[in-house]
This record gives structure tokens, sequence and C-alpha cells, in this order.
């Protein structure tokens, strides 16, 4: 699924080929930009098998489920919109409900580092990608010219010190590989430092009486922060601070996270209890009412709230409460793509339009790389480092000039045959 510029009106062309001939979707996690178009895929006659993880399938039904939400109110507000406006236009949602209901049958719930068979000599296997609960990367063989053949998808390739899960495991062999370069041109600060960061940022906030907003994915974000500051809290580096999870779907999703302890590293199997951690008031809030009153809170609050990139959600809602003013903290701790208002923000842009009101961003903005879900430029190479024979590389899923950037450093350190496909472009293996 498309984010960013004219996603909505690239999400709605039919997809380059006949879903009908599909036989197997292998997703490697549950992140809306690569499942979010399950739905329309299935509607449009889709009658394959779905392969994940335990842990994405859990994660997927409430993400698609909710992204069903958000266009259905969308579509619904645009049509009242245009019927006001005297245009009767009637606009559809992208997918409904009832489409995300059809498309849970067809998924396969897998473990991790066992290999499965699709029959004609293919098999798979996922292993840990690190990234969120579930991740994959995905090993697959198949029947090439002389013999047997293996290409690796990376996936979205996790940070080594993410929080709660475990470090994302290596491949040492494939004939292809298929990698991310989200951050291929770039390095993050360590975790150390970038809590010393958060910290910092929290205390100064409080100091001046403002809230400090974080605008962040409902999956993985949401739970690392909290993870994070539950930590700070128990260590004595932050005290009496008041959480509040404005998110109905971060309070699904962290119920998901807290019956999957067998994917938490070592650490977060004992320090994962939010709930009953001492001296952090965590509060999830569901219905409207609950969150409005939030805006009441002039100091002292921690507030998360979605979407992460700040297109939507009730991110906009706590904006038009802080945004504005400069004794308030935004603390971005994700990958903002171009186009959308948390890229506007981050790239330093002095006023914005939230809810169809213009406002001047006064609020101090923070940028903390470290949180990121995504390996950096050292982890990708480390990543890709670990294959011994030399595979052809495929580098994907980065801003085209990231991905150049990222293709030159692997064929300066690791020798490997690379290229940075165009979308449509096709290879025989
Ligand atoms: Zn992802």
């Amino acid at each position: 699924m498309y984010q960013g510029k004219n996603s909505d009106e690239i999400n709605k062309l039919p997809f380059p080929f006949d879903p009908e001939k599909i036989d197997y979707l292998l997703l490697t996690h549950a992140h809306l930009d690569h499942s979010g178009l399950i739905p329309k895929l299935v509607a449009s006659g889709f009658r394959g098998r779905i392969i994940t993880t335990t842990a994405t399938a859990d994660l997927v039904e409430i993400m698609l489920y909710d992204s069903a939400h958000i266009q259905e109110k969308d579509a619904e507000w645009l049509t009242k919109k245009s019927f006001r406006a005297g245009k009767d236009e009637v606009f559809e949602p992208l997918y409904t409900s009832e489409d995300v209901a059809a498309s849970i049958p067809f998924f396969d719930r897998k473990t991790y580092r066992v290999i499965e068979s699709l029959g004609d000599g293919i098999k798979y296997r996922f292993v840990d990608a690190g990234h969120i609960l579930g991740s994959g990367s995905l090993e697959l063989w198949f029947q090439g010219i002389g013999g047997e053949k293996k290409i690796v998808f990376s996936g979205d390739v996790g940070k080594n010190e993410n929080p709660i899960i475990n470090d994302p495991e290596h491949v040492v062999e494939a004939d292809y590989v298929l990698v991310e370069s989200t951050y291929g041109n770039r390095f993050h600060k360590s975790m150390d430092e970038s809590i010393d960061e958060m910290v910092d940022a929290i205390k100064t906030t409080f100091k001046k009486g403002g809230n400090v907003l974080f605008p962040a994915f409902a999956i993985g974000r949401t739970q690392d922060i909290l993870y994070i500051l539950n930590r700070l809290i128990k260590t004595g580096r932050l005290r009496d601070v008041d959480v509040y999870v404005d998110s109905p779907l971060a309070d699904k999703a962290t119920k998901i996270y807290m019956a999957h302890p067998e994917f938490f590293d070592a650490e977060a199997v004992n320090l994962f209890k939010f709930r009953t951690a001492d001296g952090m008031r965590l509060h999830f809030t569901t219905s409207v009412e609950e969150s409005q009153k939030i805006n009441k809170i002039k100091s002292g609050a921690i507030i998360i709230a979605g979407s992460g990139m700040c297109e939507g959600g009730r991110i906009r809602h706590h904006f038009k409460h802080n945004l504005w003013r400069p004794e308030c903290s935004i603390i971005f701790t994700g990958f903002q793509v171009r186009g959308t208002l948390g890229r506007l923000i981050v790239d330093g842009i002095k006023n914005v339009r939230v809810l169809g009101e213009e406002m001047a961003v006064r609020a101090k903005v923070y940028t903390i790389g470290g949180f990121s879900a995504h390996a950096d430029q050292k982890e990708l190479l480390e990543w890709l480092g670990s294959f011994q024979n030399k595979p052809e590389v495929f580098i994907v899923h980065g801003e085209e000039s990231v991905s150049l950037a990222f293709e030159k450093i692997v064929q300066e350190k690791l020798g490997f045959k690379t290229r940075v496909p165009s979308k449509g472009e096709e290879f025989e293996l």
C-alpha cells in the first residue's frame, strides 16, 4: 500500500497482474505498506494462500480492520462534502470491513525456521527479521536453470539493539537477494544515546510546562516507546509520568504483543509488564470522550498517538492543542515518507494545515533515529555481508537516491553484483 503523495489515487489503480492467477502471497510483516492491499487483492479475485508468521497474522487482522474503518470514514466524509457542495458525487472506500473479513480465511500461520514445501520443488522458510513482532526475512528455494536456486527476501530488516524483540537473524547463502534500503544512506545513533536524548527532551519539556507528543505507528513503535519509558521509570531516570496511548489500535496491538512472549528477547520477557509498571501512570484511551479529555492537559503528559507519519489518526487532534505551543515537544522516532505531514514538520516547515486549520509549528521538534525499527547502512551491510557466496543483489524499498547510494557502498565494500530495479522491471533468474 502506497503512503504519501497521491497515494489514494495510486492505491486505487488495478493490480499490474491478474490476482486470480496468484497461488501464494508470502507476507514478511504486518506494516501496512506491505499488507495494506490484501483486502483489495482478495476482492479482485485472489484465491490463493497468504503465508506468514502467527504473530504477523494476528497483527495484520487488527491493522486491516482499522485501515478499512479509515477508508470507510474518509469515503463517507468526502461523499457528504460533495453532496453539501451540490456535486452529488459518491466516493467508494478502497475496501470495506467486509472485504477484510473475506480475506482472513486465506491466511496460513507459520513459525520461524521451519522449511515448508509449496510443491513443484518450491520451498520456503521465515527467519526472524527483528523489525516488529512476527517480522520475517524469507528464504525461498526453486528449480532454476541447472538445478536448485535460492532467493532471499530481506523484508524490512530490524536494528540490532531493537527493544523487545530479537535481533535480525542473518542468512549465509543465496543466489539472489532482495534487500530493503530505507536507511541505506544513514547511520542511527546508538540506543543508549537515543535514550539519553529522549530523557533530555522529556525533562526539558516538562520544565517548560508543556506536553510531549510521540506520533507513532500503533504497531511496533508504540510498544517500543512504552517499553523504553517503563524501563526509564523502573530505573528512576523518569518519575511521576502520565503516559496516554491514544489509539484503540495500539491498545489491541499491545495486547497481541503481550500474548506472544515467545517472540521477545530475554530482557523484554522480564521488563515488558506495562500495566503493572511502578510509577508509570499508563492510560489507554479507546473512546472519543476519553481522547478529548487529554486536550485539557496543558503539561506533564506524554501522548502517544497515530498515525506515525501524521497523515491521519488522533495525533492531529493533539497537534491542534500542542503544536503551536513553544513549551511543547514533538518527538519523531520513525521514518517519515516524503510528502507526509510528518516529513514536512521534520524538515522544518513553519506553518501547516491541521484539521482544516492553519497552524504555526512552534513546539520543539526532535528526531530520534536510534529507535527506528529499520537497520541503518552499517547494519544493512552487516546483514548482506553474512552471505558467503556473493549473491546477486536487488536493492529495493527505498527512495531512489538512497537505494542508488546504498548500491555504491555494497559494490565497494562487498563486491556483490547489484541492481536497483525500477517499478515493473522484469528479470529472468
Ligand atoms: Zn515495516
